[in-house]
């Protein structure tokens, strides 16, 4: 069987951050698979048929990629930054196990990309130089009391926070509920970026405090970090530069 499945992270906008292993499988697929905007992403080419879909159909999708590989094609399913990050590389495991047995003998890769988390804290400095975590904003695939539960623990043990799918239309009420759970844990003075379509054309970046900060800061497009106690910011420089010192008491 010469059917494989790359499950690729294509970065989170740039060309120049899409790494030569990720660029050498598109090379080589037959298929493309992934979110529409993701496989809108890749350059066309007259022999790479591309799957394109809606956001909300995963495993559906996986399944379609395991199917052609066990059919011989070369398969990538595409997702932005990292693919095992809030993506892909999860739901193509899940139809993988519950699948037929056969499928376990595919030649299956992940390709790691670089997640917006890691683009974003480089912009901006290093927030994320000491401890920190990440957590996903939408109650889409969990319940929102965990999402609470985990943003309380994790701002009591003062971790730098790293927040993806922080607020959508069809969500517009959570993340004011986030913003009012953190400045009850960590008080106004806390330092938070907004770090818009890094990477892209249309980067934003804003760093305020908890007490300055509104919901309108943050859509879909954004990463947003929130810095521990120790999270510092430097003034005057031509941008904003954020740093999480390494070393912590
Ligand atoms: N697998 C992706 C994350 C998918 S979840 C990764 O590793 O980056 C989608 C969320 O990622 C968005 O809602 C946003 O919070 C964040 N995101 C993706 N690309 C981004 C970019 N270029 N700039 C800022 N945030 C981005």
């Amino acid at each position: 069987m010469s059917g494989w499945v790359a499950v690729a992270g294509l970065g989170p906008g740039a060309d120049a951050l899409v790494t030569p292993e990720v660029t050498e499988a598109l090379a080589e697929a037959n298929d493309l698979i992934g979110y529409a905007p993701y496989v809108a992403r890749v350059a066309d080419r007259a022999d790479l048929v591309r799957h394109a879909s809606d956001n909300r159909v995963e495993l559906d999708r996986a399944a379609h990629a395991l199917e052609l590989a066990a059919a011989g094609r070369r398969v990538v399913v595409a997702s932005s930054g990292d693919p095992g990050v809030f993506a892909m590389a999860s739901a193509l495991f899940e139809a993988l196990e519950a699948g037929p047995q056969a499928w376990r003998a595919i030649d299956i890769r992940v390709l790691p990309g670089i997640t917006a988390m890691l683009a974003a804290a480089a912009r901006a400095g290093a927030p994320l130089g000491h401890d920190f975590c990440a957590i996903n904003l939408s109650d889409n695939l969990k319940p929102w009391a965990l999402i609470e539960r985990r943003l309380r623990l994790a701002a009591q043990a003062d971790f730098a926070m790293a927040f993806y799918n922080p607020r959508s239309k069809a969500r517009p009420d959570g993340f004011a509920r986030v913003l009012d759970l953190l400045r009850e844990e960590c008080g106004g003075d806390r330092l938070i970026l907004f770090a818009r379509a890094v990477s892209t054309a249309e980067e934003q970046l804003r760093a305020v405090t908890l007490a300055e900060a509104t919901p309108e800061m943050a859509d879909m497009r954004t990463m947003v970090i929130v810095g521990s106690s120790r999270t510092r910011f430097i003034e005057g420089a031509s941008r904003p530069i954020l740093y999480t010192p390494r070393w912590a008491e």
